[in-house]
């Protein structure tokens, strides 16, 4: 389960002081699909961040199934990432030097998984995302879309308990929207908890919960059936 606790997040930058998260607390259960919405600015990213030990809080306490994660330095987070965390972003963030079998290899290589299991955990990736036909070619060479399956491919290979994703459709058109969502989903049926920011209740009603945030506070926690 991930469990925060108050949790408060204060960025000083050139002497101005923003409060970014001002006292949340949430429950997310394995396996649930959660989507979190709320006005630019509100602190999603922020959350998010926190919940995928990129970054700690300033205030209040952050279980990541029963470890006790808030203070913990940047190097043992990282540790902890690896393996239990994949990250998908808006812009994709895949790295342009890198083919589409490299960026999708990559959290095996920081995870010294050894090579014939990488070479059989890439590929099974790139099939299931559809992209093994690509797979020698470079993420400016593809379409949005395509892009966004290999970020996906790269976020799950190493079988993360937790997938977050920051408005993981907000730059596709509507058909290669649905299909990340689609993907999406099944990983969630195959058992994987995933957290979700989006601005788009179409892809909100994909999650089994939706968490509203304001102003750095959650204000309502909507159930669908
Ligand atoms: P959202 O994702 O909901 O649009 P963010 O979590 O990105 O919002 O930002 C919440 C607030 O914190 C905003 O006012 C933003 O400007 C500020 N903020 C976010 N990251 C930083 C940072 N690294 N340094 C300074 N301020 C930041
Ligand atoms: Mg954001």
């Amino acid at each position: 389960m991930i469990k925060t606790v108050n949790l408060h997040k204060l960025f000083t930058t050139d002497e101005v002081e923003t409060t970014a998260l001002n006292g949340v607390s949430i429950e997310i259960q394995p396996g649930e699909f959660v989507a979190m919405m709320g006005p630019s600015g509100c602190g999603k990213s922020t959350l998010l961040n926190i919940l995928g030990l990129l970054d700690n809080p300033s205030e209040g306490e952050y279980y990541f199934f029963g470890t006790e994660v808030a203070k913990m330095s940047e190097r043992n987070r990282a540790n902890l990432r690896k393996g239990n965390i994949g990250f998908v972003f808006q812009s994709f963030n895949l790295i342009d030097e890198l083919s589409v079998y490299e960026n999708v290899e990559l959290p095996l290589l920081y995870m010294k998984t050894p090579a014939a299991e990488r070479k059989k955990k890439v590929e099974a990736q790139l099939e299931r995302m559809n992209i093994m036909h690509r797979r020698n070619h470079f993420p400016q060479q593809l379409s949005g879309g395509q892009q966004q399956r290999v970020a996906i491919a790269r976020a799950v290979v190493a079988e993360p308990k937790v997938i977050l994703a920051d408005e993981p459709t907000g730059n596709l058109d509507s058909t290669n929207g649905l299909e990340v969502m689609n993907l999406l989903t099944q990983l969630n049926q195959g058992g994987t908890t995933i957290v979700m920011v989006t601005h788009s209740p179409h892809d909100a009603g994909f999650a089994h919960r939706v968490i509203n945030l304001f102003d750095g506070r959650v204000v309502t926690e909507n159930f669908h059936v």
